[in-house]
């Protein structure tokens, strides 16, 4: 992409709308816009961070056999009231059309997606399945005020699985939860099997994966020996100071945190209330167990930021960053087109600052704004020297390669 064409140019103040980091640095390095509070734009930049976390998880829902659908985010009000939604999910926004038939907006899908799948599970033999899209979720938050951490509207992955028995769903659970440590490891983020009780679905208990950072709106206590971790919010047998339940070996430590996905087991609550009875192995009539499985990926987003920025800007994890490479051009425009070209043509995505009338020190500025990997540059001085001056992004290094060896540079970044 040439930075020429861009519409959203990075800003050289930082954004009076909130006090939040994620929200400061992607509005001033041109990946956001703000509409209202906890509804954003993302605009071509943001929009290639969002694909790129949501590929990412695609591809680890895929690994365990998640069918990818696409559910509508518009739902009736039937739907809602048949499952107690309406009345108890107090972020449901509802809405009335101009025949005064109510409707609400998706704030999660079990209402939408149970009756859906009852028209293909007919026997145990139709079990297990797992189905998930990546969907805009409406919730009407009374506080958002962390960025895109809490949105009004966000978009998550939500899975749903159904089981012909608990032994089944256990195992299913297990595999999701590794399938999620994955995710966010590919992510750059290391996030904390969290356990917390199921809230408004079920006795049981759930887990949360929780990133630490100020940012978030999670306590948590976490053992630094092993990977016990527990949400405070709800469960109230540890404290502060004591030893790890689990290991023993160390003393739990508080923590803000933020939540970036989650697991439930969600029983027979849905499977019942939309009457989704299917038959046994010996005949009769079973409800399948049913789980659901959550990534907040716009949230992930600013998570990302909170936990990779410096004072010059965001540094993003390479498996998100827009762009590999930020390829700056001082006065060079004809060899810098020529390094542009080549760099497509071999797939590698790149940003070009193409702009006229900008000084150097601009032009650097808004590359560790920005925040890509890879920042090259091509000025007359690099080209004296033999080619273009390369440096990552958290370096303060730099080497010069030349034109015709970038792109094998480029494979072993
Ligand atoms: P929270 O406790 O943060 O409100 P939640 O328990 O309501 O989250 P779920 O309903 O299970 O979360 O949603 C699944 C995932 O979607 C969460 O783990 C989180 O990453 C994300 N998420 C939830 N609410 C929001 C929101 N308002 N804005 C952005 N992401 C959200
Ligand atoms: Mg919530």
């Amino acid at each position: 992409m040439k930075m020429s064409r861009m519409g959203a140019k990075p800003e050289k103040t930082v954004s009076k709308e909130s006090e939040s980091i994620n929200h400061q640095l992607l509005v001033q390095a041109g990946f956001v816009r703000q509409l209202m509070a906890g509804v954003y734009t993302y605009l071509p930049m943001g929009l290639m961070v969002l694909r790129k976390i949501s590929q990412v998880v695609r591809e680890e829902m895929d690994k365990i056999e998640g069918e990818e659908i696409l559910m509508p985010m518009l739902h009736p009000a039937e739907i809602w009231k048949k499952s107690g939604g309406w009345d108890s999910v107090h972020v449901l926004f509802k809405l009335k059309s101009r025949t005064d038939k109510e409707y609400a907006l998706g704030q999660s899908q079990e209402e939408v997606v149970t009756p859906l799948m009852k028209e293909f599970i007919h026997s145990y033999k139709d079990l297990p399945r797992a189905t998930y899209h990546i969907q805009w979720k409406f919730r009407d938050e009374l506080r958002a005020k962390s960025g895109i951490l809490r949105g009004r509207e966000f978009l998550m992955k939500d899975m749903y699985s159904w089981h012909e028995s608990q032994e089944d769903f256990d195992s299913y659970y297990e595999k999701v939860k590794a399938a999620y440590i994955e995710v966010f490891k590919r992510l750059g983020l290391d996030a904390k099997v969290t356990e917390a009780s199921g809230g408004a679905f079920t006795e049981k208990v759930s887990y949360e994966f929780e990133v630490l950072t100020d940012a978030g709106e999670a306590n948590i206590l976490y053992c630094e020996a092993c990977e016990f971790c527990v949400n405070v919010d709800d469960i109230h047998t540890n404290a502060e100071g004591d030893l790890c339940p689990k290991c023993g070996g160390s003393k739990l430590k508080p923590a803000k945190a933020a939540e970036v996905g989650n697991v439930f087991d969600l029983g027979q609550k849905y499977s019942k209330a939309f009457e989704m009875n299917v038959t046994g192995k010996n005949g009769e009539n079973i409800f399948p167990i049913m789980g659901c499985y959550g990534i907040g990926i716009s949230r992930t987003m600013g998570v990302i930021v909170e936990k990779f920025h410096d004072d010059k800007g965001i540094v993003w994890p390479k498996s998100v960053a827009p762009f590999l490479v930020h390829l700056v051009d001082l006065q060079q425009k004809e060899k810098a087109g020529e390094v542009y070209n080549s760099l497509k043509k071999a797939g590698v995505e790149v940003l070009w600052d193409d702009r006229e009338g900008v000084t150097a020190g601009e032009k650097f500025a808004d590359a560790d704004l920005i925040g890509c990997p890879v920042r090259m540059v091509i000025s007359q001085r690099s080209l004296d020297k033999g080619g273009v001056e390369v440096k990552m992004r958290q370096s303060s290094e730099s080497e010069i390669i030349s034109a015709e060896k970038i792109v094998d540079f480029l494979k072993n970044v």
